[in-house]
């Protein structure tokens, strides 16, 4: 279940955490085990956004700023405008990451610099907490990482 909301340009569907993603929720290609693994974080919503093509594009918010989503999930399915509450987002992608040093495969979510949908991404990226560390070792690795789970 999503609803419809408008970030910057663009009229996007927004995934609230409570909200069973079903099979016309997935995108060609896309896992759903995968897909559920990250909507339940609860510092992530997923957002799907039409592209002109006709295709759809995912990608994931992702808040550092305590931002209460559980909260913003309320609200935007009262209906309320909640533009400044996406101010502390950064937009990323899932990609699979093995850190080099303990060989620990993790779902992450970093960040992605490219998207149109929020505005400032300097400020954004400068904001933001990241994850810089392998969880498990404590080894630095690549820039940019938002959210890391240990692949199941
Ligand atoms: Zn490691």
């Amino acid at each position: 279940m999503y609803v419809e909301i408008v970030l910057g340009p663009l009229p996007v569907r927004y995934y609230p955490r409570s909200g069973a993603l079903g099979k016309g929720d997935l995108l060609p290609g896309q896992d759903e085990g995968r897909e559920q693994s990250l909507v339940r974080s609860d510092r992530l919503r997923r957002i799907v956004m039409p592209l002109p093509s006709g295709r759809s594009y995912r990608l994931f918010l992702h808040w550092s700023d305590g931002t209460d989503l559980e909260d913003l999930d309320r609200r935007i399915a009262e209906g309320e405008s909640c533009e400044r509450a996406f101010d502390g987002a950064l937009a990323g992608g899932d990609m699979d990451l093995r850190c080099r040093t303990c060989g620990t495969d993790f779902l992450a979510v970093v960040a992605d610099a490219g998207t149109p949908l929020l505005g400032d991404i300097a400020n954004r990226l400068r904001e933001h907490e990241f994850v810089d560390a392998c969880p498990v070792c404590g080894a630095g690795w690549q820039p940019h990482v938002m959210h890391a789970v240990e692949a199941a």
